[in-house]
């Protein structure tokens, strides 16, 4: 590539922040906990609380994308997906040493919700918890020590309320 052709990015810290200091203050690093949930805006301070003050884990790795731990329940229809979450987790399970993991589904799930057709047959909020079941179980196949909790997250007139889900 010739020198005219490329294209030069300049980065100015003065510009990135409007406040006095640019500099932020870092967490912890100590922390043997990962909680994973679905990116929902709706639900954050709801998971962060629940996590904070009910579950008093304070510092935590957390996962957040759509749907959560959805792709240990739909391996075979989106592998991609399930390849990615797996590596992420079973990378911090080994390099961070966790002994917790926390998962969480949550009601009213668009994540859930698009991708409907690939469970024709049970209710969403059932298909929801069966993957926690699953996910708990996947992850113990490999890793059969470490600890590991599972949460719904319903709702009742607007607020969101967490039971655990355990199996029958
Ligand atoms: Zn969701």
């Amino acid at each position: 590539m010739s020198q005219e052709n490329k294209i030069f990015i300049e980065v100015k810290p003065d510009n990135i922040t409007s406040g006095e200091s640019p500099y932020y203050e870092m967490d912890s690093d100590s922390f043997d906990t990962m909680v994973v949930h679905c990116a929902d805006p709706r639900f954050q301070t709801a998971f962060k609380k629940f996590v904070a003050e009910e579950l008093k884990i304070k510092n935590y790795a957390p996962i957040v994308l759509g749907g959560g731990i959805h792709p240990f329940g739909s391996q075979k229809a989106l592998p991609v997906n399930f390849e990615s979450l797996w590596d992420q987790i079973s990378f911090f399970i080994k390099a961070a040493k966790l002994k917790q993991l926390i998962f969480i589904n949550h009601e009213d799930c668009k994540w859930y919700n698009r991708l409907i057709d690939l469970y024709p047959d049970v209710d969403l909020p059932v298909k929801e918890k069966e993957d926690l079941m699953t996910t708990m179980a996947r992850v113990h196949q490999d890793f059969p020590d470490i600890k590991i909790r599972t949460f719904w997250a319903g709702l009742k007139d607007n607020r969101v309320c967490f039971t655990e889900v355990k199996h029958t």
